[in-house]
């Protein structure tokens, strides 16, 4: 299986800071990334409420050679005020409007969004041999299963799909029945369990989850790192005593050289 090629296009300024290097370093069998340009005058927005329409972006953000999927990241609402569009002819946006405020609020970062969503775009052209339209085909089912393909008609459910997110029964159908090999969604699964929130977070809602396992297992942390304390202040002492010994040993030693007749 090639990777493809997913060509990153930010356009005009970004609100919210993006790690590239993150993106780029991504190891997938399934893709992979890379910043290709820059836009820095982004055109005026054309739709309502300062959104982009699709025809706008269509315009604006050109297939870039040698890619498989052009992905262009932008600030501002995208038609419909949806936060992922698929402009045809390999063209895909996805807009942080609303989006990075989100994740950030759930402690994940902007970037598990972007992942996530760039696994759908592979997904698809794997499946049609390119990146369809919004208008033209789409998994997206209304109910929120962790999946790549949950519609998140309330954005803030795509809080559900940033932490170890997969692909659902009814996705993994759509797959037998286009007749791609296995090994391709097992992939997909796979590398979607090491998109995660950070490891402070997992273990903070954790707590949240289970309180009282959370406080005995504080008890538990503070009497260990008690007796362990102990013991090395004990062993330090008397490693300190010997050596303490020792030098005046060797002290007494040399001044007795000198004393004598
Ligand atoms: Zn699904």
């Amino acid at each position: 299986m090639q990777p493809l090629n997913i060509h990153l296009v930010t356009l005009g300024q970004q609100k919210e800071p993006i790690d590239i290097q993150f993106l780029q370093a991504w190891k997938s069998k399934v893709f992979s990334v890379r910043h290709v340009q820059h836009i820095e005058i982004a055109p005026d927005t054309d739709g309502p409420n300062w959104s982009y329409t699709d025809r706008a972006l269509r315009s604006t953000i050109r297939p870039t050679p040698s890619a498989d999927v052009t992905v262009a990241i932008v600030s501002s609402p995208l038609e419909g005020n949806y936060y992922s569009r698929r402009l045809g002819e390999g063209v895909c946006a996805l807009s942080l409007h609303e989006m990075a405020g989100i994740t950030r609020r759930a402690h994940f970062k902007v970037e598990n969004f972007l992942i996530r969503s760039i696994y759908g775009y592979a997904i698809y052209h794997h499946v049609f041999g390119h990146v369809p339209a919004s208008a033209e085909a789409s998994w997206s089912h209304h109910a929120t299963r962790r999946c790549v393909f949950d519609m998140n008609g309330l954005k803030e459910d795509i809080v559900y799909s940033l932490h170890q997110p997969r692909l659902c029964e009814e996705c993994l159908m759509r797959l037998r029945a286009a007749q791609i090999p296995p090994d391709f969604a097992q992939s997909v699964q796979r590398e979607l369990l090491l998109l995660k929130k950070g490891a402070l977070y997992r273990f903070l809602d954790w707590a949240n989850a289970y309180p009282g396992r959370a406080l005995a297992w504080g008890v538990v942390a503070s009497v260990v790192i008690n007796v362990c304390s102990n013991y090395i202040y004990d062993h330090a002492s008397k490693l300190r005593n010997v050596l303490d010994e020792a030098v005046n040993s060797v002290t007494n030693n040399s001044s007795n050289e000198r004393t004598r007749p």
